[in-house]
């Protein structure tokens, strides 16, 4: 392959290094221009990963570092004054836990060590974009001299300089309460769970969180008046008070401390032409949740494996029009997730204040009111049920939406993973994806005529297993709801793109095609 230009990424944060890891696995080169130079940014921002996209730094080559580093935790619980209301675990049977802690500023150290190492990735420190243009063949971004790309992705954060030159909005709101985060090291006699106290003798009105993270870090996260001022609070030994509430008179030490102001806001557009906005350019969320990074690691991988189609060759331009269909789509559902929960948490009036005393006093002696409480739905990938690119499935209704049950493999979920033999070694079912198409047959004369079929149907790379070679310890197949004759068309990303009932070569070759971005699968 000969690719004449680079995509060029505004932004060397989480997103913009995700998105050229996985790019350069595709062999595509890119040029990432980052204003900032390498001293690590102060603080930390982001520590809760979910299982889903742990799958995501594994393609990027991170994975086995935030396992070793993170602490895991499987346990939410939830108080009111001196109550525990309840709590929810995640079920803790899949290959990868389904939470760790791991501070961003460590992740950041991960992803950038990956990238200054890689060849295919033209990392320029110091380079702040100033100017772009974008014409029918490609983009020219200002950054100190002219970069010409291929494609351009806005990685540069909350007050993304390309979606403002490409005059995109940016609507949505601001809380005017600020959230005091510290991280502390200490040792504290609590478990590794998310607590959750809402109005707590030492917070009256206002709620406080609580995580560990590795190293003897806890973040302890405060809700605060809109006028808090933190330097005021550190001068006046408030701080050192509230800290002491939590960790009485045990020795501790401040690894850092900052108030935030959280915004709810997501773009008008995801794409422009030949440039595309990922992670926090394109939205924003309050933290309750960890929506934020989370799924900004999804939209890098699910605009990475587009572009490389794309730009090798594999799949029409119109693929990349799926990045705004199907990431928009997340973006919309992650701030109606996280403005209910502001709502419930912040509430901006009178009534929506009530109702929240009324909610939690109930739910002291009433389980039935616990429902109706909201500090956070934890971060879920989006399932692009309804995509273009997905060959539709069965009826969804009774699709289960509670956290941490599983869903039914259905096209446009996440396929399920589990332990597998491929190629001879021990190895789990996603580590298979991330390089191509991948069918999933039951048989392996239906993998062979598969492969076969698709081979015609599509330039793309296609991968295809057969489960009775490779689940030997007989989870997958229970776990897709596989058949004798059914096939699963899984996207680089993992996500189902077809289950079809029974192998036919036009209807994997229709599947294959919507999936690689012909509408309707018919080329
Ligand atoms: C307190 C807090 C807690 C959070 N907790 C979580 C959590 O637990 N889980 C979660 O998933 N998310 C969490 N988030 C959100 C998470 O921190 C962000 O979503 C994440 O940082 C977004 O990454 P990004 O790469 O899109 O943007 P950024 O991290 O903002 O990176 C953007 C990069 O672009 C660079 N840049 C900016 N302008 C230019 C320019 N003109 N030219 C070149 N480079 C430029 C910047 O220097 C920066 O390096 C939290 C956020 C906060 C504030």
């Amino acid at each position: 392959m000969s690719q004449a230009e680079p995509v060029v990424i505004a932004g060397a944060g989480p997103v913009g290094l995700i998105t050229a890891l996985l790019l350069a696995r595709w062999q595509v080169r890119t040029v990432v221009l980052e204003a900032a130079g390498a001293d690590p940014q102060a603080g930390s921002r982001a520590i809760c990963f979910q299982r889903d996209v742990l799958d995501i730094f594994d393609r990027a080559g991170c994975a086995d570092d935030m396992l070793a580093e993170g602490v895991t935790w499987t346990t939410g619980r939830t108080f009111y004054r001196e109550h525990e209301l309840f709590a929810v675990s995640f079920p803790d049977s899949g290959p990868l836990p389904p939470w760790i802690n791991i501070s961003q500023a460590s992740v950041e150290r991960y992803l950038l060590a990956r990238a200054t190492t890689e060849p295919l990735i033209d990392l320029r420190l110091r380079h702040r974009v100033t100017g772009l243009s974008c014409d029918d063949d490609g983009v020219e971004v200002t950054a100190g001299g002219r970069v010409r790309g291929s494609h351009l992705i806005g990685a540069d954060g909350s007050r993304s300089i390309v979606r403002q030159l490409l005059g995109i909005g940016f609507p949505g709101g601001s809380f005017a309460d600020q959230f005091l985060i510290c991280d502390i090291r200490a040792e504290l006699p609590f478990p590794s769970e998310r607590r959750f106290f809402f109005d707590p003798s030492w917070n009256p009105g206002r709620q406080v969180l609580v995580h560990q993270c590795p190293g003897g870090v806890w973040r302890i996260d405060w809700q605060v008046p809109a006028g808090f001022d933190l330097a005021a609070e550190q001068a006046s030994g408030g701080l050192d008070a509230r800290i002491r509430q939590i960790t009485g008179d045990r020795r501790y030490e401040i690894v850092w401390a900052s108030a935030y102001r959280f915004h709810e806001r997501v773009a008008d557009a995801f794409a422009a032409g030949r440039a595309f906005l990922a992670g926090d350019a394109a939205h924003l969320y309050a933290p309750f949740g960890a929506r934020g990074l989370n799924s900004g690691a999804q939209d890098a991988e699910n605009l990475a494996w587009k572009l490389a189609f794309v730009t090798r060759g594999w799949a029409p331009p119109s693929l990349l029009g799926s990045y705004q269909a199907e990431r928009a789509a997340a973006a919309r559902e992650n701030l109606r997730v996280t403005s209910a929960t502001m709502e419930f948490l912040v509430p901006q009036t009178d009534a929506l204040r009530r109702r929240r005393v009324g909610v939690l006093d109930r739910a002291v002696s009433d389980p039935s009111a616990r429902s109706q409480i909201n500090s956070g739905k934890l971060a879920e990938p989006y399932w692009y049920t309804a995509s273009p690119l997905t060959t539709p499935g069965p009826s969804l209704a009774g699709f289960p939406t509670e956290p941490g049950v599983p869903r039914p493999p259905v096209p446009g979920v996440l396929c399920p993973d589990g332990p597998c033999v491929a190629g001879g070694s021990a190895t789990r079912l996603r580590r298979l994806f991330g390089r191509s198409f991948v069918l999933l047959t039951a048989r392996a004369a239906t993998a062979a005529a598969a492969l076969e079929a698709a081979s015609a149907a599509t330039q793309a790379p296609v991968t295809a297993y057969a489960l009775g070679d490779i689940d030997q310890a007989g989870l997958i197949g229970p776990a897709l709801a596989a058949t004798r004759d059914s096939v699963h068309v899984v996207r680089p990303d993992g996500h189902l793109a077809a289950v079809l009932p029974r192998f036919t070569p036009a209807a994997l070759a229709s599947a294959l095609r919507r999936a690689a971005g012909a509408p309707g699968g018919d080329g």
